[in-house]
């Protein structure tokens, strides 16, 4: 839980990323993160123990049980990370173009909230973290499961089938605005904010679930 290699790999005269973060000791927070660096990929962060436990999902997540996306768990980052956005100057770590996707609460799947810091503790050192998120894209249960014949990082994020699992297919990609997309990765350093998104762009949310029929 320290971060030491985020803060290691940042000159903080140069980049906007946030040092440090407190957590609100009520709830619990994620968010996911579109960050279009050298390549594309998703963020998916979780606040643990003071920080955000941190995995990079080249795929990014899905709300389709039958999708397994590939999840490398990378240094911890600092709380108040989950607000950041904007452009990671050319040149430095993670250089590109950074847009929370996704953002919320989440719990453990413990009966009592209380136990809730517990239970995820226990989750993430044997490997098998499951939890349920309060997203406008994510929502319901997921799991990260290490995958031990790997690289010491790999993890899967795989949604539950639950009321919110959706049988279509599921992209990401579909919900981040064209503005975003256009941007690339900024590599010619020509952007320096990003642009004007409207808030309803920026909230759309997944596609409900067609009516469930337990089986
Ligand atoms: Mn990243």
């Amino acid at each position: 839980m320290s971060l030491t290699d985020y803060i290691k790999k940042r000159d903080f005269e140069q980049t906007t990323e946030p040092k440090t973060g407190k957590g609100s000791g009520k709830t619990l927070s994620f968010v996911v993160q579109r960050h279009h660096a050298t390549s594309l990929h998703y963020d998916f962060r979780l606040e643990l123990g003071g920080t955000l436990k941190s995995w990079a999902v080249p795929k990014g997540p899905s709300m389709n049980p039958g999708d397994k996306r590939l999840a490398m768990m990378v240094e911890d980052h600092p709380i108040d990370y989950q607000h950041f956005e904007g452009i990671i100057p050319n040149g430095n770590y993670g250089a590109g173009v950074v847009l929370i996707w996704d953002h919320g609460t989440y719990e453990s799947l413990a009966e009592s909230r209380a136990d809730d810091v517990k239970t995820l503790r226990t989750g993430l050192k044997s490997g098998n973290l499951k939890f349920k998120l309060n997203g406008e894209k994510l929502k319901g249960e997921f799991a990260l499961v290490k995958l031990h014949n790997a690289e010491n990082n790999a993890w899967l994020l795989i949604k539950h089938n639950d009321e919110f699992a959706l049988k279509s297919k599921y992209s990401s990609e579909d919900l981040v605005p064209a503005d975003i997309k256009k941007m690339k990765n900024n590599k010619n350093g020509e952007a320096t904010s990003l642009p004007d998104i409207k808030d309803k762009e920026i909230k759309k949310k997944s596609p409900t679930p067609k009516s469930t029929k337990s089986v």
